[in-house]
C-alpha cells in the first residue's frame, strides 16, 4: 500500500530560483486540517532594505520586509520540515518549484521525496489547455474564490483544491480511468530501473486519485472500445447547416446593429472593465469605438480597410463586435486572420469570451457560433494514437508519453496539440529523454492532409471535425499563413499584426529543401549498420520472414532508398560546387545552369527527383502489400510508411519548385528567385522565392475576398498610409497593371487616436556609444554590455534588451551571466541553455525584477505591461540585411523603389513596434534607451520621426503640442543615465543602496 501520511505543504518564496531568491514562509498542515510546521523565514542574510525583493513581498504576500527581519533561518526551517514529514506523502502546489528548493536545501538527501504537485496530478490526469495553466491552478480549482493576493494561498486552500482535482479526476468516464491506470502503471514499471524516483511518483499517484485498483485490462483492447471526446462533440456540430463564406452583393450593417455597437462601446465594454478591475473606474475607449464603426462600414461594402491603431486602442475588440453583430445577422462566415498561433489563441481566450459577454448584454440570442481554426498538421490524429501505442512493455517514456496523450484525446473538446505542452508531466532526472519520447509521439500522431480512407475514422479526425465546426461558424479564428494557404475559406476577413502580411505572402508562396531534412527523412526509413534501428525499413526487415512478396518489396524500398541517398550525396557536391563557382564570378542560378560546368546539377537534380518518385511507389506498394491481409503488427509501420510518402511527396514538390524543368532542361520563372543558400546551422538549403509578395497579394489574393479590414499599430509609418499600402500590396488591389483583366478594388484608410500620454516616457540616445558598423562590433558589444550591466543593476532589472542578432544576444547574455546572478537578478536571453523560447516571456512577466534579452519575436507580440518592463534598450536599428534575395528584388523593381516599397516600411515597422513594448497600458511609464547612435544622422530621420518624441520648435511655437508627448535626450551616456534615473524616481533608492551614478565608473 503506497498510500501513507498526506501533509499539505506550501511555500513562500521570494521567488522561483533558489540561486538568487529566499525562503519566506513554510506551512504543513495535516489532512485533519491542524497545522503542524509554520516558520516565516528571513529570505536572505543582512537588514532588509538590501534585500531587493520589498514590493513582491508586499504584492504576492502583503508583507513588509521589516516583520521577517527576525525570522526564521530558511535552511533550519526546511531542515524541521524534513524531520517532520519523514515518511509522509507531501503534497504541494507545484513539485517542479518544490523540487528545486528542495535540491538546494538538501541536495542528495532522499526525505521529501515521497512529494506529489497539484500541478503535476493534473497534467498527469487532465492534461491540456485548462492544467497548462500551472500558476492559477490553485485560484483557478477554488473558482469563485479569488485570492486577493496572488502567491498567497496556505494549506488550507491547497487542500481545498486538492479535493476539487480528485473529483474532476473520478468524475470522468470509466473508459479514461482505466486509460489512465493501465498505461500510468505499465509507464511505471518500464520507469523503475532507470528513474526509480519517478516512478515511485506515478505509482503514488496512481495511489492518490485512487486509480491503482481494479481488474487489469490492455489498453490495446480499451482503446480500441473509446473514442475521442471531440467526436461527441462533431456530432453535435454536424446537425447544423454549413455558413456561406460570402452571400452575393452588398450585405447592410443596418442602423439597427450601429446602435448596439454604440451601447457595447460605450456601456457595456467599459462596465465590465470596472468590474474586472477593481477600484479602476469604467473608461470608454473612443479609438476602440471609432474602429468598430469603421469596420462596421468596411463590411457593408466591397472594400479594403486599412486601419491604423496604436497600441492601448484595444483593437481585437473593436472588430470582434462588429463582426460578430453582422455574421450573426446575415448568417455568414467571417474570419480573423492573425500573425501567429499564439496570438489566435489569445484572441479566442481572452478577448472573445468579453466580447460574447458584451454581445450578450445587448440581447444578442445563442446561436451565435465562434470557432479557432489552424493547419491540419495541429491536430490529433486518433487512429495513429491507437497504432502508435508502444510496442515494448519496458519502454516507460512511451508509454508515459502515450497514456498523457490518450488522456488528452478522450478529454480534449478540440484535439488541438498546441494545448497540450511537450514537457514531462513529473519533474525527472532524464527529463531529456521524456520529452524525446513526447516529441516523437508528437510527430506520429499530427494529422497529415488527405491521410485516410476510412469513413469510421474521419469520424474521429480532429482536423476534419475542427474544419467542420469552422465552416458552420460565424466566426472563425485563423492565421494569416492559414488564410493565404484557404483563400475560399475566408472571403470576410480582419487580418490583425497586418504588416507580417508581406512575410507570410512570402513564405506561403515559396517553398526550400533543406539538405539536412532531406538527409533526415530518408534516416527515419532506414540506418544501415544500426542493428537495433527504430527506422521503419529496419523494424520491417526484422519482422518480415523471408521469400513472402512483401520481403521482395521490402527490398526494392532498400535499394531504392540507397540510390535516393547516392543521388542526395551527388546534389549536396553539386550545389556545393555552385556556390564555389559564384565565389569567383558574380551570377544567378538561372545563368549558371547555362553553363557547361552546371551539367552535373542539372544532372543531380534530375536524379534526385526520379528517385524520390520511385520511393514513394515502393513504399506506397509496401505499405499496400502489408494491409493484405490487415495484421495489428503491422500497423504501426504501415502508418510510418504513409507519412514517410507524405514527407517524400513534399521533398519532391520543393525539389520541382527549386528548379523547374521544360523537357528535362531547367525553365525558371521570372517572378521568382532561384538560388542556394546556407541555414542557421550552414546547411546548403536549396530556395525558391517569391519574388514581390506585396504583387502576389494585390494581383491574386485581395480579389479574391469581399471585403477586408487590415488592422496594426504601424500602418501608419513614414508620416503617412503610403509605406503600409505598397508594402501590402494595397495600392496594386486599386490600381491593377496594365496585363491585369481586372477592376481595381476600393481602398479606404483610418486612423484611430493615440491613446496614450507618452509624457510619461523618456526617450534617451547615448551620442559617445561605439558604432555598430562591422568594423567597431566588439567595442559597440562591449559597451552594450556594459551599459545593460550598469542599469539593470540600478533599476533591478524590469529591462527588456531587443537585439537585431541572435548571436549578439547570447554573446551580452553569456557575458552577463555572472554579474546578474551575483546581484539576485534574473537574466534570460534567447538561445539560452536549458530555455525554450516560447518560456521566456513567462519567466520575464514571473519575474518582475529581472533581465531579457531578446530578438525578433520580442519585437513584435510580446506585452509586458506595468513594472515587468520599465527599461527599454534597442540596441540598433532593425535594418533588414541585403542579402542576395535584397539584391534580386533591387533588380526587379529599382534599388530607390524596392528602399522605398519594402525595405524601408519593413524596418521602420519593426522599429516602431520595438517602441511599442514599453507603453502597454495607459498608466505605464518608462525609459526607452536607442543605443544605435545613427538615429541622430540626417539619413536615418524617419526612425527618429517614428517615436512620439517632443519637437522642440514645435514645442516653442504651441506648448501643448508636445504635452503628451516623451521628452527626448541626447548627449553623453552619463546624460543620458541620469536623466533616466531622475524621470523614474531612483535618486533616493540608489543613494540608499550606495550605487554610483556613474557610468564612467563603469568604464573604467
Ligand atoms: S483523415 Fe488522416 S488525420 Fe484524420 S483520422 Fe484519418 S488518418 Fe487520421
Amino acid at each position: 500500500m503506497l498510500r501513507t501520511r498526506l501533509l499539505y505543504c506550501t511555500l513562500w518564496t521570494s521567488g522561483p530560483d533558489p540561486a538568487q531568491d529566499g525562503l519566506v514562509r513554510l506551512c504543513v498542515a495535516r489532512e485533519d486540517g491542524s497545522i503542524e510546521l509554520d516558520r516565516y523565514c528571513a529570505p536572505f542574510p543582512g537588514a532588509p532594505a538590501s534585500w531587493g525583493c520589498a514590493e513582491r513581498l508586499r504584492r504576492d504576500f502583503g508583507l513588509e520586509p521589516e516583520e521577517l527581519a527576525q525570522a526564521a533561518d530558511p535552511a533550519r526551517a526546511w531542515d524541521e520540515l524534513a524531520r517532520f514529514a519523514q515518511g509522509a506523502t507531501l503534497l504541494v502546489a507545484d513539485l517542479e518549484g518544490f523540487e528545486s528548493w528542495r535540491a538546494h536545501f538538501s541536495a542528495g538527501d532522499a526525505r521529501l521525496a515521497d512529494a506529489l504537485g497539484l500541478c503535476e496530478i493534473a497534467a498527469l490526469f487532465l492534461p491540456g489547455r485548462w492544467s497548462a495553466r500551472r500558476d492559477e491552478l490553485v485560484p483557478l480549482l477554488l473558482s469563485g474564490e479569488p485570492l486577493a493576493r496572488p502567491r498567497a494561498f496556505g494549506p488550507a486552500e491547497l487542500a481545498r483544491a486538492f479535493e476539487e482535482l480528485l473529483g474532476r479526476v473520478r468524475g470522468q468516464p470509466e473508459g479514461t480511468r482505466r486509460i489512465a491506470r493501465e498505461g500510468y502503471a505499465r509507464a511505471a514499471a518500464g520507469l523503475r530501473e532507470s528513474d526509480a524516483l519517478l516512478a515511485r511518483r506515478l505509482e503514488l499517484a496512481l495511489a492518490l486519485v485512487g486509480a491503482a485498483e481494479g481488474a487489469r485490462v490492455s489498453p490495446e483492447e480499451l482503446i480500441e472500445e473509446l473514442e475521442p471526446r471531440c467526436a461527441k462533440e462533431g456530432e453535435r456540430w454536424a446537425e447544423l447547416t454549413p455558413l456561406p463564406p460570402a452571400r452575393s452583393g452588398p450585405l447592410p450593417f443596418p442602423d439597427e446593429d450601429f446602435e448596439r455597437l454604440d451601447r457595447i462601446f460605450e456601456a457595456h465594454l467599459p462596465q465590465r472593465f470596472a468590474r474586472e478591475n477593481p477600484g479602476v473606474p469604467a473608461s470608454y475607449r473612443a479609438g476602440q469605438h471609432q474602429v468598430a464603426r469603421e469596420v462596421a462600414r468596411t463590411l457593408a461594402q466591397e472594400e479594403l480597410l486599412l486601419v491604423h491603431a496604436p497600441t492601448g486602442t484595444g483593437k481585437t475588440l473593436s472588430y470582434l463586435v462588429p463582426l460578430l453583430l453582422w455574421a450573426r445577422r446575415h448568417e455568414v462566415r467571417t474570419g480573423i486572420a492573425t500573425f501567429t498561433r499564439a496570438l489566435q489563441e489569445q484572441a479566442y481566450d481572452r478577448e472573445l469570451p468579453r466580447a460574447l459577454a458584451a454581445l450578450a448584454e445587448e440581447g444578442i440570442p445563442g446561436g451565435l457560433r465562434v470557432s479557432l481554426l489552424k493547419g491540419r498538421e495541429n491536430y490529433l490524429c486518433w487512429r495513429a494514437l491507437r497504432l502508435a501505442l508502444p510496442v515494448d512493455e519496458e519502454d516507460g517514456p512511451a508509454w508515459l508519453a502515450w497514456t498523457q496523450l490518450a488522456l488528452f484525446a478522450l478529454g480534449d473538446l478540440e484535439g488541438d496539440l498546441d494545448r497540450l505542452p511537450l514537457r514531462p508531466p513529473l519533474p525527472s532526472e532524464a527529463s531529456a529523454l521524456l520529452f524525446t519520447a513526447a516529441s516523437e509521439l508528437r510527430r506520429a500522431v499530427r494529422a497529415q492532409a488527405a491521410c485516410c480512407t476510412q469513413r469510421e475514422d474521419k469520424r474521429t479526425c480532429a482536423a476534419g471535425l475542427a474544419r467542420a465546426r469552422a465552416e458552420r461558424s460565424h466566426l472563425v479564428i485563423v492565421n494569416q499563413a492559414f488564410a493565404l494557404a484557404v483563400p475560399e475559406f475566408c472571403r470576410h476577413v480582419v487580418f490583425d499584426e497586418c504588416e507580417h502580411l508581406h512575410d507570410q505572402a512570402h513564405n506561403a508562396c515559396s517553398k526550400s529543401l533543406s539538405l539536412r531534412t532531406a538527409r533526415a527523412v530518408l534516416a527515419r526509413l532506414s540506418q544501415p549498420g544500426k542493428p537495433a534501428s527504430r527506422a521503419v525499413l529496419d523494424r520491417l526487415a526484422r519482422l518480415l520472414p523471408g521469400m513472402t512478396s512483401s520481403e521482395r518489396t521490402l527490398a526494392q524500398c532498400r535499394h531504392t532508398l540507397q540510390k535516393a541517398s547516392g543521388a542526395l550525396e551527388l546534389l549536396a557536391r553539386a550545389a556545393q560546387a555552385f556556390l564555389d563557382w559564384r565565389e569567383l564570378e558574380e551570377a544567378t542560378l538561372a545563368s549558371y545552369v547555362e553553363r557547361p560546368e552546371a551539367e552535373s546539377l542539372v544532372g543531380a537534380r534530375l536524379e534526385f527527383g526520379a528517385q524520390l518518385r520511385g520511393l514513394e511507389q515502393d513504399l506506397a506498394e509496401l505499405s499496400a502489400r502489408l494491409s493484405a491481409p490487415p495484421t495489428r503488427a503491422f500497423s504501426q509501420p504501415r502508418r510510418q510508411l504513409d507519412l514517410a510518402a507524405v514527407e517524400l511527396a513534399a521533398l519532391s514538390a520543393a525539389l520541382e519548385a527549386w528548379m523547374p524543368l521544360d523537357e528535362e532542361r531547367p525553365s525558371f520563372r521570372p517572378n521568382t528567385f532561384y538560388d542556394v543558400e546556407r541555414d542557421a546551422r550552414g546547411d546548403l538549403v536549396l530556395a525558391s522565392r517569391v519574388l514581390l509578395p506585396n504583387e502576389f497579394l494585390g494581383r491574386s489574393y485581395y480579389p479574391t475576398l469581399a471585403n477586408a479590414v487590415f488592422v496594426s499599430a504601424t500602418t501608419w509609418i513614414a508620416g503617412g498610409f503610403e509605406a503600409a499600402r505598397g508594402y501590402l500590396g494595397l495600392d496594386r488591389a486599386a490600381e491593377p497593371a496594365s496585363d491585369e483583366e481586372r477592376s481595381g478594388m476600393h481602398v479606404r484608410t483610418f486612423r484611430a487616436s493615440d491613446p496614450f500620454d507618452y509624457a510619461r516616457v523618456l526617450v534617451a540616445v547615448p551620442t559617445d556609444a561605439p558604432s555598430a558598423a562591422q568594423d567597431s562590433k566588439a567595442a559597440f558589444l562591449d559597451y552594450v554590455r556594459r551599459f545593460v550591466a550598469h542599469l539593470g543593476e540600478r533599476t533591478r532589472g524590469r529591462m527588456l534588451v531587443l537585439f537585431t542578432n541572435a548571436l549578439d544576444a547570447r554573446r551580452v547574455g553569456e557575458e552577463l551571466g555572472g554579474f546578474f546572478r551575483a546581484r539576485r537578478i534574473p537574466l534570460w536571453f534567447q538561445n539560452q541553455e536549458g530555455t525554450v523560447k516560447e518560456e521566456l516571456s513567462d519567466l520575464f512577466r514571473a519575474r518582475v525584477d529581472s533581465v531579457l534579452l531578446g530578438v525578433d519575436t520580442f519585437w513584435y507580440g510580446a506585452d509586458f505591461p506595468g513594472e515587468t518592463l520599465e527599461y527599454l534598450v534597442i540596441v540598433k536599428l532593425p535594418y533588414g540585411v541585403p542579402d542576395r534575395y535584397h539584391e534580386a528584388q533591387c533588380a526587379a523593381l529599382g534599388a530607390s523603389e524596392q528602399r522605398k516599397r519594402i525595405y524601408m516600411p519593413r524596418a521602420l515597422a519593426k522599429f516602431r513596434q520595438g517602441f511599442g513594448r514599453l507603453m502597454r497600458r495607459e498608466n505605464d511609464r518608462g525609459v526607452v534607451f536607442v543605443l544605435d547612435a545613427r538615429l541622430l544622422q540626417p539619413r536615418q530621420r524617419p526612425f527618429l520621426r517614428e517615436l512620439p518624441i517632443e519637437n522642440p520648435v514645435e514645442t516653442l511655437r504651441d506648448p501643448a503640442a508636445g504635452s503628451n508627448r516623451a521628452r527626448f535626450v541626447r548627449g553623453e551616456s552619463e546624460r543620458c543615465l541620469r536623466e533616466a534615473f531622475e524621470h523614474m524616481g531612483l535618486g533616493e533608492d540608489l543613494r540608499r543602496r550606495g550605487l554610483s551614478w556613474s557610468f564612467a565608473e563603469e568604464l573604467a
